[in-house]
């Protein structure tokens, strides 16, 4: 990433809310941040669940999930006690509805498992999950789908491993492990939401894991401005037009009361788009692995 040019730097809270008052087309791209307001605890950062418990992260791994049945059992325990099913959605969550309802939110693109952002009332055919979602369990063989709580009543009931009821084949929540690949369409429509948006917002993301991050160079390239809502320094810090550090439940509701302040303006002001795909800059890096929320 080259070094943003003095217009596009950040500075914070104000100038966030500004562009987000100019924006027609947001496309936001969630992660963690987002839901530790509701208990969900972030699996990656400082105090993340992976960062104190290897074991926990292995779980999360295709290859060890498929070989060793002892990674299995304790996955499903793992999925039975998961705090997503006692959580409901925040504030973070509720100001992207009401950004939906406004008609300025474009895409919402989650790399979160846990389902908050529909809880919360967004509209599921809005809502692309890169990371895939822990509610629905699948079938590693023949591919069935299955509600979650059915699965895991089963696991209560003593099945340590249960398999599919189908074709008997190893079942895992509907979500990318480390090793998998991520599913093609989703992946394809998040990319046309990023490169179709005048401004990316990135909430609650470490903005490390590929390819997800990589939809902030995919609007970037293609004129966008990226805003960048997070507690802790990103790799894409110097390419954002604003960084906000502010607690996500504070600064979400703000930003999109900024935005709805004022209707929107055909061009956002002072917004002469950077250097398009032709501009250079690097791709969104396909082929590293994906995220592996537990799982
Ligand atoms: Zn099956």
């Amino acid at each position: 990433m080259a070094a943003a040019p003095p217009e596009r730097r950040p500075d914070g809270a104000a100038r966030a809310a500004a562009l987000m008052s100019a924006a027609r087309r947001i496309t936001a791209l969630t992660g963690a941040g987002i839901s530790t307001d509701s208990g969900i605890p972030d699996f990656r950062g400082p105090q993340g669940v992976w960062t104190k418990d290897p074991a926990a992260a292995a779980m999360s791994t295709i290859g060890a999930y498929i070989s060793d049945p002892e990674v299995r059992r304790r996955a499903w325990r793992h999925r039975l006690a998961h705090p997503a099913w006692g959580a409901g959605p925040n504030r973070g969550h509720a100001a992207l509805v009401e950004l939906e309802r406004a008609g300025r939110l474009h895409g919402l693109v989650t790399q979160n498992i846990d389902g908050l952002h529909q809880a919360a009332g967004s509209d599921p055919a809005l809502v692309l999950e890169i990371h895939g979602t822990m509610r629905e369990a699948e079938c590693l063989s023949c591919g069935l789908r299955t509600p979650m709580p059915e699965v895991l009543a089963r696991v209560e009931a003593g099945e340590e491993d249960p398999p599919c009821p189908e074709c008997g084949g190893i079942q895992k929540s509907a979500t990318i492990s480390f090793g998998q690949a991520l599913r093609q369409d989703v992946l394809d429509a998040s990319v046309a939401a990023a490169r179709s948006c005048d401004l990316m917002l990135a909430v609650g993301t470490s903005l490390t894991v590929h390819p997800a991050a990589g939809l902030c160079d995919e609007a970037v390239e293609n004129g966008a401005r990226l805003v960048i809502v997070n507690a802790e320094p990103t790799p894409y810090d110097p390419m954002a037009d604003a960084i906000v550090r502010d607690p996500i439940g504070e600064a979400l509701p703000r930003l999109v009361a900024a935005a709805l302040a004022t209707p929107p303006r055909a061009t956002p002001p002072g917004a002469t788009p950077p250097a398009g795909p032709s501009g250079g800059g690097p791709d969104a890096r396909p082929g590293e692995a994906p995220d592996g929320p537990p799982g």
